[in-house]
């Protein structure tokens, strides 16, 4: 089961601009610690709240939620990501450029990739979600650690923090979670399907307050030990991918303006991965300057 899966078909139409509507899945980057959260809010310094300005600058929205928007991961405050997802129904095709035009002139917000979906896709479970958190520190020997220990499908109660006003879903599967080391810290990456409240840097806090390689993470998760695990801060943590159940290409960006400002490269065309690989190493650069 996943959250999406509770939610209801949008919208075909808006009649607020009287047009049709064009679903559009899009990736986007951000550094969380810019803004306050992701979530919008009236008037609010929230990255969604530049995302809908800066599509109703481009005359694409009226407004989100006449067009059907769906955020696929809404990140605590601080987080970064280098793809989060979000879903929303436009007046006409979307250009990527123009609508980063219309966003910090920094690039601390990037829309990088759109593909073309079935509004109905809206309802459907992703496959996977990708995590990682940079621990900046270099004391704890990884290769002990019981990261294993996390993996398979558990109730993460003990490690969810308690939302009174929705309902939560915290059987969770982990496919993956392993740690390198690199040279100023720790790199962990997590796989699952879906994540609670701060739950990730639950996990992690949970490690580093029992020095790492003494946690004994599975009586926790199969006696649902009460655990007042204190959370990692949210600006080492990166919501790194998410996989949706489609298999076509998306279209991407033209950030050569990125690469120009930050790198000082010429090359103004990027495969996916060099482009990934480029964010991770800028976001990590800005993490240890941090
Ligand atoms: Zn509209």
């Amino acid at each position: 089961m996943n959250i999406l899966s509770l939610l209801r078909v949008p919208p075909d139409y808006c009649k607020n601009c009287n047009t049709k509507l064009y679903f559009y899945a899009f990736k986007v980057f951000y550094i969380g610690s810019y803004y306050l959260g992701y979530q919008r809010q009236p008037h609010s310094l929230a990255i969604e709240n530049f995302l809908e300005n800066a599509f109703i600058g481009e005359h694409l929205i009226c407004c989100f939620k006449l067009h059907g928007y769906r955020s696929v991961s809404r990140t605590d405050a601080g987080v970064n990501a280098l793809g989060n997802v979000f879903v929303i129904g436009t007046n006409h095709e979307p250009v990527l450029e123009k609508i980063n035009s219309k966003l910090p002139k920094n690039g601390s917000i990037i829309v990088w990739a759109k593909l073309p979906i079935q509004k109905e896709m809206q309802l459907k479970p992703v496959k996977y979600k990708i995590y990682q958190y940079f621990y900046p520190h270099k004391v704890y020997n990884s290769t002990k650690l019981k990261l294993i220990d996390f993996i398979g499908t558990y109730d993460f109660t003990p490690f969810i923090k308690k939302d009174k006003k929705a309902i939560q879903n915290n059987i969770c599967t982990l496919y993956s979670f392993t740690v390198e080391s690199t040279p100023t810290g720790l790199l962990f990456q997590i796989v699952g399907d879906h994540f609670g409240w701060e739950q990730i840097r639950r996990m992690l806090g949970f490690l580093v307050n029992k020095k790492l390689a003494e946690a004994e993470i599975l009586p926790v998760l199969q006696k649902q030990t009460k655990y007042n695990a204190i959370p990692l801060p949210g600006y080492f943590l990166t919501l790194h991918h998410i996989e949706l159940p489609v298999d076509r290409e998306w279209a991407i960006a033209n950030v050569s303006f990125l690469i120009k400002r930050t790198m000082e490269k010429n090359e103004t065309t990027l495969s996916l991965i060099e482009l990934k690989n480029l964010m991770m190493a800028n976001l990590l650069q800005m993490l240890q300057n941090y």
